[in-house]
């Protein structure tokens, strides 16, 4: 079963995020104060209206609560943002997101009742930094200051041995969790004696210090 999602603002981020939730097959409804940023999004997000989000009787008339997800994506008027927020949580929406552009906006949203603040240019000036600094890294997901999970891009290093024969999970304390192939298909927990092809990618589970070692291992 798919969800229904309201996303509110499209601006860069709000639209980029309803486009793709739309892809997937979602129900997506979006909502902006300016008519021409429902008019560039028809194709794209289909359902749009024009409302302003910080007035509850709009909202309340276009049964906001019965979306699965809320999204608040305005960014730059952090009144209308956070003015948004409670609005929604009055009229009871069941989980809101909100997008923050800094911390004590971010902070503010979290005490007005967002279940999810997000920070987008944040994140990706950190996803970015991760990529620049290591080019075999295809994907980097931060769970904590201390754990992350990585998408590795094998060298001519590994590419020929098995997870045996590198010892992984020994000798760097990172565990592989699942090897991506070349067709994009993926193997969930991929058998000890697998040998690495070129071109598969590693997805593995560590602490930070430990997937830098093996980093530098697989360089
Ligand atoms: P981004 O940073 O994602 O590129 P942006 O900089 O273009 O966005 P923002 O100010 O962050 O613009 O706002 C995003 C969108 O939110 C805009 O399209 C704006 O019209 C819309 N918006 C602002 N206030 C409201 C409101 N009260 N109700 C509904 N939409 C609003
Ligand atoms: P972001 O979208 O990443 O949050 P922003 O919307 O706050 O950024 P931008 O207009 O994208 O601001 O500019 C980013 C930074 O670049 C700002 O700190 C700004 O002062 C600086 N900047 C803009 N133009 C120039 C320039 N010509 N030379 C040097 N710095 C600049
Ligand atoms: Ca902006």
């Amino acid at each position: 079963m798919s969800k229904q999602y309201a996303v509110i603002g499209l601006g860069r981020f709000g639209s980029s995020l309803a486009q793709s939730l739309t892809q997937e097959d979602n129900e997506v409804l979006g909502i902006d104060i300016n008519e021409e940023r429902i008019e560039e999004n028809r194709e794209a997000v289909r359902h749009g209206v024009i409302a302003d989000s910080t007035d509850e009787q709009a909202m309340k008339s276009l049964g906001i609560r019965n979306f699965d997800v809320v999204i608040v994506a305005i960014g730059d008027n952090m009144q209308a943002s956070i003015l948004s927020v409670v609005v929604l949580k009055e009229l009871g929406v069941k989980h809101i997101v909100a997008k923050a552009l800094s911390k004590h906006h971010g902070l503010i949203l979290s005490k007005v009742g967002a279940d999810d603040v997000v920070y987008p240019e944040r994140d990706m000036g950190q996803r970015i930094a991760q990529k620049l600094m290591s080019p075999s890294i295809i994907e980097f997901i931060k769970l904590s200051d201390e754990y992350s999970i990585e998408e590795v891009r094998i060298s001519a290093n590994i590419t020929g041995k098995s997870l045996i024969e590198l010892d992984i999970r020994a000798r760097f304390n990172v565990n592989v969790i699942a090897v991506r192939y070349s067709n994009n298909s993926v193997k969930i927990s991929p058998e000890p004696d697998y040998r690495l092809k070129e071109d598969d990618v590693l997805v593995v589970i560590g602490k930070n210090d430990d997937l830098k070692e093996l980093e530098k291992f697989n360089a």
